[in-house]
This record gives C-alpha cells, structure tokens and sequence, in this order.
C-alpha cells in the first residue's frame, strides 16, 4: 500500500542544516494498523506528511499503491492523494464559521464537484457523521462541540472520499485520556471494521501499544 524508500529530509536556516530524517525506510501493508511513536522532535509530522505525498523529501521515494508520489505532477499527486488518503491531525483544523456537516462537506465542495450536487454531498456527509456517532450534532459549530466531538468530526472530513489510508498525527494529543480513547476506538474500528490502513503518529507509549505494530522514530531513524 505505501512503501517509503531512504527518505532524507533537512532544513536549512540561517545558523545550520538540520537534518529531519537520516534514510528512513518503511513499508506498510493494506489493512495493517501501525503506531509510529517517538519523542518530540523525532521527525514522526515530518516523516507523516512526506509519505501523504504533502511535503517533497530531499532524497528517496514514497510510492503509494505503486505510483512514485514525488515523480508526479503536482496536481495528479494531489489527485491521487485525494482519493486515496486521509488525514487527522492534532488540533482538528476545523473551519470555525462553519457547521460540522458543512467542515465535512469542504473537501469535496472545495474540489469543485461539477457533477456532484450539493444535496448529494450533504447527504455523504451527514453519512460520514453518523459513522462516527455524531449525526445529531450536524447543525453545531466547532465550538459547541468538545474536543473529542471535534476530532471525531474531522476524522468524519477525512473519511469523506472513503480513503484506503489514514495517517493520523498526534490524533489524542489535544484531548484528555476518554475523549481521547473514543478517537482511538474510532480509528481501530476503521481499520478493523472497513480495512482501511491506519497509521497514528504519536509519543504515547500506552497508545501505541494498542497498535498492532509499532515502529519506532528517534532523531530521524527507525529503530526497527
Ligand atoms: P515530531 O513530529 O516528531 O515532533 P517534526 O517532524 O515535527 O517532529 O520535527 C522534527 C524536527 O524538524 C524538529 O527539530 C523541528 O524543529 C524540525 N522542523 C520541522 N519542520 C521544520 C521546518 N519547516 N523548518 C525547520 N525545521 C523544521
Ligand atoms: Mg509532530
């Protein structure tokens, strides 16, 4: 399913080169769910976003069933992203103004559905929330919505193109240990349930452990 091949990654600033990720390999099998855990500053955002194919490593591949992410266009490697992962990140990035239905709607409103009508995407939507237990707070806006709530509505917007891959980043960092378990039982009934690949970035050791697999990041290498 995704297969990261001897990624490098350094920025540069002002002072020095700092150098992200020294040569990480890994290959993730669909279905699989794996928990990418290491401290803070380890590389686990960085290594996450390059293998989504959103941020272009210095040297290496990411093929993603296949294709070679980083040889692709920009727009097709945004198509292929788009319909094949999914992503939920620490702090939700929820648009405020706008209700959760509307937030779960956005990617494929944003898209420019030409075909798609909106009562067909409200419709999808509405579905994706129910399948994360909060079809009844369609109407609320994200500040009306507990934290818990509001992870689970983007992890409803990440579901929303029916993504095989799911790479979430420190998805229970902002929330307190029950919310945060419910997120959790979420993601692993996604992939036990639908077969989706789920993979969690995270530096919680007792979260980790719930993951069939884990793999290990410290300052840009996997240890295993
Ligand atoms: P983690 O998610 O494991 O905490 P990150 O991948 O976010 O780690 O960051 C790893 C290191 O890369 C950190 O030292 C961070 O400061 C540095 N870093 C990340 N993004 C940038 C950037 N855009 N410019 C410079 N340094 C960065
Ligand atoms: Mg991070």
């Amino acid at each position: 399913m995704l297969k990261v091949e001897n990624i490098s990654k350094s920025y540069t600033d002002t002072q020095k080169r700092v150098d992200v990720l020294k040569g990480v390999s890994l290959t993730i099998s669909a279905g699989e769910n794996l928990a990418v855990v290491g401290p803070s500053g380890a590389g686990k955002s960085t290594l996450l976003h390059i293998a989504g194919g959103l941020d272009r490593p210095n040297e290496g591949k990411v093929l993603l069933n296949g294709q070679d992410l980083y040889r692709l266009a920009d727009a097709e490697r945004s198509a292929v992203r788009n319909a094949t992962v999914g992503f939920v990140f620490q702090f939700y990035h929820l648009l405020g103004d706008l209700t959760a239905l509307e937030n779960v709607m956005l990617p494929l409103i944003v898209k420019g559905n030409a075909g798609a009508r909106t009562r067909e995407i409200e419709e999808k939507a509405l579905q994706r929330l129910n399948d994360v237990g909060l079809g009844a707070r369609a109407d609320h806006k994200p500040n009306q919505l507990s934290g818990g709530e509001q992870q689970r509505v983007a992890v409803a917007r990440a579901l929303i193109n029916d993504p095989a891959l799911l790479l979430c980043d420190e998805p229970t960092g902002n929330l307190d240990s029950a919310s945060g378990s419910a997120v959790i039982d979420l993601l692993f009934s996604l992939n036990a349930r639908d077969r989706r690949t789920v993979v969690i970035v995270t530096h919680d050791e007792a979260l980790a452990r719930r993951a069939t697999r884990i793999v290990r990041i410290r300052d840009g290498v996997l240890e295993n």
